[in-house]
């Protein structure tokens, strides 16, 4: 057994009910915090729960945590050979932060002058614990609701026991996934850390793109393997009408500043898959240029923009951002690589797909 440390946020002092046969019920568990799905549940684990100065954190066997990870990262009916690749990528990603081994990949960063400011965080920030339960680390919330579920999840992960992903070196692999690209993979750099391991790459995914099929089959397969709350957001392409009374407001938020009237919006940094790494405001009284991608996303809307993968354009006091994707884009496209398995791809040709140089490697 390899034991993992989570921390469980919750919506104030912990409050769960031990459940006496190896599980647990969280009353106030907090999940996708900051998010557009932001919501309040109860949600019940198994493992062994204790409050740390005043966080809860449980203790549970890599296995169990991984089989309901895949369940909350999406639906446990979505094609087998998808959720083995999950199993597989999600094992590789947490037991790199067991092991602490991409220290370096896993930093929190600022670059912060009068009028720049360069944000990205990522895990360093957890000590105490190995990681937390929410988007920000993997989608983890506990059991899935029911028996099948629990099964589909225990199977792929049963099917892949031990199966990782690792780099050039045998190094167990960074294996970054996010829900839907848009059409063009992500560099890490463009998020976090300016180092970019070589089994995350920028190519084209045409598997994401459901275009080709009617609305009834695309309605079919995105029910079959995105979880209820996911199931209303626009995934491939997305349109937004932001305010530029709004954008100032919550840029002078997020960077503490007091812009007033915006003038211009320019993005100053755009990676080679086209998602904006640097974007510089210009107001009546000075200039800021920000990044890295989530923090142009915060900039945007109250709950994180979509990705960083849009245009933008003026249409008076608004600004029209015509977008893609949903999430970072950085390693394996949840719904393109479900979408390859739907289509008859195996796990092997799914992980090789989107992490081209990596190696799978059993431990
Ligand atoms: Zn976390
Ligand atoms: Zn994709």
């Amino acid at each position: 057994m390899t034991p993992v440390r989570v921390h469980i946020l919750t919506d104030g002092c912990p409050d769960f009910t031990d459940n006496a046969n190896g599980t647990f019920t969280v009353h106030n568990a907090l999940i996708g915090k900051g998010f557009h799905w932001h919501s309040r549940r109860s949600l019940t684990f198994k493992g062994t729960p204790e409050v740390i100065d005043g966080k809860l954190i449980e203790t549970i066997d890599i296995e169990d945590y991984i089989s309901s990870v895949i369940a909350s990262e999406m639906n446990p009916d979505a094609p087998e050979e998808f959720l083995k690749a999950h199993a597989v990528i999600s094992r590789s990603w947490v037991l790199g932060k067991v092991l602490r081994v991409h220290a370096d990949l896993s930093s929190n960063g600022k670059c912060h002058t009068p009028n720049r400011i360069i944000d990205w965080n990522d895990t360093a920030d957890h000590s105490g614990f190995d990681i937390c339960n929410d988007d920000h680390c993997q989608r983890y919330q506990g059991l899935p609701s029911s028996e099948k579920r629990l099964l589909a999840a225990r199977n792929a992960t049963d099917a892949t026991k031990g199966l990782i992903l690792a780099d050039r070196d045998g190094i167990v692999a960074d294996a970054r996934f996010s829900k839907c690209c848009g059409g063009k993979t992500e560099i890490f750099s463009t998020c976090w850390q300016d180092t970019d391991p070589h089994y995350l790459r920028s190519f084209a995914d045409p598997h994401c793109d459901l275009s080709d099929m009617t609305e009834d089959e695309k309605n079919a397969f995105l029910s079959s393997v995105l979880n209820d709350y996911d199931r209303n957001t626009d995934l491939s392409h997305w349109y937004r009408e932001v305010s530029s009374e709004a954008i100032k407001m919550r840029l002078n938020e997020v960077c503490d500043t007091s812009f007033d009237s915006l003038l211009s919006i320019t993005p100053v940094a755009i990676s080679s898959a086209g998602r904006i790494r640097e974007m510089k405001f210009t107001f009546a009284n000075g200039e800021i240029t920000v990044g890295k991608e989530l923090m142009i996303r915060r900039i945007f809307s109250d709950t994180h923009l979509l990705s960083a993968y849009f245009t933008i354009a003026r249409d008076g006091d608004r600004y029209i951002l015509d977008g893609k994707g949903w999430g970072h884009g950085v390693g394996l496209c949840q719904i393109g690589a479900a979408r390859m398995a739907l289509t008859g791809a195996s796990f092997h040709e799914i992980l090789s797909f989107y992490y081209p140089s990596a190696i799978l490697k059993q431990i």
